[in-house]
């Protein structure tokens, strides 16, 4: 008895060194078996004697060859599968290059979002020329570049597949390329993945360095790994031999050129751009705005206060703002308001221009929520036309009409979004301008109006619920979603709450105030939304706003140089920034229930009826 309580932790505490001891060789033949049978299951082109067809072009990095029996064959399963975009993957590689190429061979399929372009291997692809000229984009000339476009041609609606074509030329792949591929996917991140694949070679490199005991294990699970996860798949290792001996060096070898020959991406301004930038507020940040008002521009109360202050929190341009409440009515404004020159300023660089391709990205995390604005029509109406004002890139329409496909989808924007969503075909017809203006030459002819997240960037939103009962039929529904001003969150983040979105946001309608507009303009609310509105993340991403502005992240034309010691304290902040926002990341997700309840959500919503 007493003998047992006695070896018992000494016998587990054992045990569990065995297991570690273990682990890393039972992780590589997990990992083997895995990419195994990823690899297993691509498809392999079949020889065609048939001419390429004259629509397929072929994108093309440098060291691979494309000869004509795989351009047939590529060309041929193309037309087959109904495919715009075909990944090609060689038919042989290095031991060392397997498993990230098969990580990389998992082009969209079933149960992925729409718009995921999964990860391509971009060494050789073809891509149908129609879609290549509709979007109107250059020939990518390397690997990175091809990542990119193809994130453009998803956009476009490529059906994409990916397939092994045991004919391609694939000598050396070009180390330089591999660090600037990360970067596609990993952005700022990049380093960090350098270093965690660095972690992950010092079990077998020690294995290699002194191998004994259970590290032979190791060393030899890791050698074998490239071979057993190839066994059986159309893609053959063309070094085994040299892969079994010495697989650790080989890699580190492959690390090691890899960091050395990286260059980040080239800079996206030069010193010009900069004094651009800093001559355009001369006068100072607040030349850019108009006098204060002294009243509420809902009900004209001069009973106003101070209730947040904020700067800048997309791309941080210099300025700092306030949001004023008429203690009256309980509206939310900008005072003092932008000028059109100073909206101007601050727009650029958010939606397009600088920082066009991160906004869209961040549109398309969530592809569910366009889906459910779409249905809250369902119960009410069988819309033939529908306008979305403020669409963007066109993001509502493109996936309303999955739930709507007989509708007619037209959209509004100010932004050059909406003529790309046009050559898209996202949306029917594209008008670019302003709603109000519009409005008198469109009257009545729309069932279906949706402003999402959109007046609260207007200058007169009575204005634009004019607009919206001039141009629908009567009986028409206007389909609204705003910023919620009574949500906790507004004064628990502040001014770094993306609800608030300075310098965009102007108005803050609350409930009371749309029931105030809708009377005076002719419509009736239908139904509320609250819950299903609410955004997560505001609190991490008020940790990320008020970081960003401790050390800006990007080095944009409008923040000054900085200095060796700012560069230093940037460089810690950012090594330190998880240890905050995991935090609040996990405190959004434990609050997200607190705040989908009653009126605290971030956003709300409101659907409104015409009234004949
Ligand atoms: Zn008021």
């Amino acid at each position: 008895m007493a003998k047992t309580t006695d070896s018992a932790p000494g016998g587990f505490t054992r045990l569990f060194r065995m297991f570690m001891a273990l682990l890393p060789a039972m992780l590589y033949v997990v990992g083997a078996l895995k990419a195994r049978a990823q690899a297993a299951k691509l498809p392999v082109l079949a020889p065609s004697d048939d001419e390429p067809s004259s629509n397929h072009v072929f994108w093309i990095t440098p060291g691979v060859t494309v000869d004509d029996a795989t351009r047939r064959a590529a060309s041929a399963f193309a037309r087959e599968g109904g495919f715009d975009v075909v990944d090609l993957l060689p038919g042989e590689v290095d031991g060392v290059a397997f498993l990230e190429l098969i990580s990389r061979s998992n082009a969209p399929g079933a149960g992925k979002q729409r718009l995921d372009v999964g990860q391509i291997a971009g060494l050789a692809m073809l891509v149908s020329k129609d879609l290549v000229e509709r979007s109107g984009m250059k020939t990518p000339a390397d690997t990175p570049e091809m990542v990119y476009a193809t994130k453009t041609l998803r956009r476009y609606g490529a059906n994409l597949s990916v397939a092994v074509a045991p004919g391609l030329g694939f000598a050396r792949e070009d180390s330089s390329l591999r660090g600037r591929h990360k970067q596609e996917y990993f952005s700022v991140l990049t380093p960090l993945v350098f270093l965690i694949e660095l972690a992950m070679l010092l079990p077998p490199l020690r294995a290699f360095a002194r191998p004994k005991g259970v590290r032979l294990l190791t060393l030899a699970a890791f050698n074998v790994q490239p071979l057993l996860a190839s066994q059986d798949t159309p893609i053959r290792i063309r070094d085994p031999l040299l892969t079994i001996l010495l697989r650790p060096l080989l890699e580190i070898w492959r690390w090691l050129l890899a960091v050395l020959t990286w260059k980040p991406a080239a800079p996206l301004f030069d010193q010009a751009d900069g004094d651009r930038y800093a001559a355009e507020i001369a006068g100072g940040p607040e030349s850019l705005l108009e006098p204060r008002r002294q009243t509420c521009p809902l009900c004209e109360s001069d009973a106003l206060e101070v209730y947040i202050h904020a700067y800048d929190v997309t791309v941080m341009k210099p300025g700092e703002f306030y949001l004023e409440r008429c203690r009256a009515c309980g509206h939310i404004f900008q005072n003092p308001r932008l000028t059109i020159a100073g909206l101007d300023y601050y727009y650029r660089d958010t939606y397009d221009g600088l920082n066009g391709a991160n906004i869209q990205l961040m549109f398309e995390v969530e592809e569910e929520t366009y889906r459910r604005r779409a249905r809250r029509l369902q119960p009410y109406t069988q819309p033939k036309r529908w306008l979305d004002v403020g669409t963007g890139y066109g993001h509502l329409p493109f996936f309303a009409k999955e739930i709507w496909p007989d509708t007619q989808f037209d959209g509004l924007d100010i932004g050059e979004g909406i003529n790309e969503a046009k050559r898209r075909g996202w949306v029917a017809e594209a008008h670019q301008g302003f709603f109000p203006d519009l409005a008198p030459t469109i009257p009545g002819s729309y069932d279906v109006i949706s402003m999402m997240h959109y007046l609260e960037h207007t200058r007169e939103p009575r204005e634009e619920i004019q607009a919206a009962h001039d141009v629908l039929v009567p009986g028409g529904y206007l389909l609204i979603e705003v910023p919620n001003p009574i949500s906790p969150l507004g004064k628990m983040v502040g001014g770094n709450w993306y609800g608030w979105l300075q310098p965009q946001h102007q108005h803050f309608l609350t409930e009371r105030n749309f029931e105030r507009l809708f009377a005076e303009t002719g419509f009736e609310a239908v139904q509320w939304h609250w819950g299903e509105c609410h955004m997560k993340s505001g609190f991490m991403i008020g940790v990320l706003v008020r970081l960003m502005r401790l050390a800006p992240g990007p080095e944009w034309p409008w923040i000054p140089k900085l200095n060796f010691t700012q560069r230093m304290l940037k460089r810690v902040v950012w090594s330190l920034s998880p240890l905050l926002l995991i935090p609040a990341a996990i405190l959004d997700q434990v609050m997200g229930p607190y705040f989908e309840g009653g009126h605290r959500t971030a956003a709300y919503g409101v659907l409104a009826r015409r009234k004949d």
